[in-house]
C-alpha cells in the first residue's frame, strides 16, 4: 500500500492583502514526517487548522527572503516550543536566510528569557534553537537532505533581483512534488519538473491583475498601481504554467501564492485559470488555505 504523502497548504496568497489567503506557507506531509517550507504572514495560525501540530515540524525550507514567505516565522517558532519541542529546528535555505533567522533570533532575544523565567523548567531550552544551513545555489535539482526517505532537491529559479531564490523537488515513496517558490518562467523549473507527479506553482493572473492596476489607479492610489505595475516581471502568467506543464509532462497542477488574490468560489477559480485547459490538459487545482492534496502516483 502506498505510503501517505500530502500537501497542507497553510497561506496560498502573496504580499497582496486578502481575507481568505494567508502570505505562503506549506507542509510537505511525508510517512511519518512534516517538513514546512515557506512561513508568511498567517501562516503559523493555519498550522493546526490545517491538521499539523508545529512540534511535529523539525526541518523548515525557506524559498527566499521576501516577507511573504518569512514574517511568521517568529510566531512559528514559539507555537512549536510551547507545544512542547526538545529539538533544535533545522533551517535550510539560500545565502541570506541566516542573516535572516539571526535576525529574527535577536529580536526574540528578551521574549525567550521572559518565557524561561516565567514557565521555569517547563520549556526545554534547546526546543527554541535553529541550526541553520545555507545551500549552494545550483540550476540543476540537487540533492542536500535524506530524511526517512524523503530526498529533498533545492533548484534556483529566476525572481530577480531576488537573488537566489529557490524551488524544491521532494521525493517520497516513488512520488515526486515539485514546489516552484517565486519564479518567472525558468529552464531551470522546467527541467526540475520534468516527470513529476504534482507541480506546485506560484501563479499570476495577468488580465486579472490590470484590472487591479486600473481600479487603483481610478481610486487615486497611484503609488499602489505602479507598484503593481512591477510584479509581472518577476512571478510566472497562468497560460506560461499551462505551457511549463504540458512540455515538463507533469501529472497533475496545483496553482498556490495566486496574484491578485481571489475567492474561493468556483466562479472566481474558473476566472483565474481560463484557458489553461487549452493548453495542459491534466487536473489543474486552486489550493485554499488549510487544504491538504495527496500526490498520487500519475
Ligand atoms: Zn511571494
Ligand atoms: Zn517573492
Amino acid at each position: 500500500m502506498a505510503e501517505n504523502f500530502e500537501i497542507a497548504f497553510l497561506g496560498t496568497g502573496s504580499p497582496l492583502i486578502s481575507a481568505e489567503r494567508c502570505g505562503a506557507g506549506q507542509v510537505v506531509v511525508a510517512g511519518g514526517r512534516n517538513v514546512l517550507v515557506d512561513l508568511g504572514w498567517g501562516a503559523a495560525r493555519r498550522l493546526i487548522p490545517a491538521g499539523v501540530m508545529p512540534s511535529s515540524i523539525d526541518t523548515l525550507l525557506f524559498t527566499h527572503m521576501h516577507t511573504d514567505h518569512i514574517t511568521d516565522f517568529p510566531d512559528f517558532l514559539f507555537l512549536r516550543w510551547t507545544a512542547g519541542a526538545t529539538t533544535p529546528l533545522t533551517i535550510y535555505g539560500p545565502a541570506g536566510t541566516k542573516e535572516t533567522v539571526d535576525g529574527f533570533m535577536a529580536a526574540l532575544r528578551l521574549d525567550i528569557g521572559f518565557r524561561l523565567a516565567h514557565h521555569a523548567g517547563k520549556l526545554h531550552p534547546d526546543g527554541i534553537r535553529c541550526n541553520v544551513i545555507e545551500l549552494p545555489t545550483t540550476a540543476a535539482a540537487t540533492r542536500f537532505a535524506e530524511i526517512d526517505g524523503i530526498g529533498i532537491d533545492a533548484f534556483e529559479v529566476d525572481h530577480f533581483p531576488v537573488v537566489p531564490a529557490f524551488g524544491y523537488r521532494v521525493s517520497f515513496d516513488g512520488r515526486t512534488v515539485v514546489l516552484s517558490g517565486d519564479t518567472s518562467f525558468c529552464q531551470s523549473l522546467l527541467e526540475a519538473s520534468r516527470g513529476a507527479d504534482m507541480l506546485i506553482c506560484e501563479a499570476m493572473n495577468r488580465p486579472m491583475l490590470d484590472q487591479q492596476m486600473a481600479f487603483l489607479r481610478g481610486a487615486g492610489r497611484t503609488l499602489q498601481a505602479s507598484l503593481f505595475e512591477d510584479v509581472p516581471s518577476y512571478h510566472i502568467s497562468t497560460p506560461e504554467i499551462a505551457g511549463l506543464a504540458r512540455d515538463a509532462n507533469i501529472g497533475e497542477l496545483v496553482l498556490s501564492h495566486i496574484i491578485p488574490p481571489i475567492g474561493t468560489d468556483a466562479a472566481s477559480v474558473a476566472g483565474f485559470t481560463t484557458g489553461m485547459s487549452d493548453i495542459y490538459t491534466g487536473p489543474i487545482t486552486v489550493a485554499k488555505d488549510t487544504q491538504r492534496i495527496a500526490v498520487t502516483r500519475r
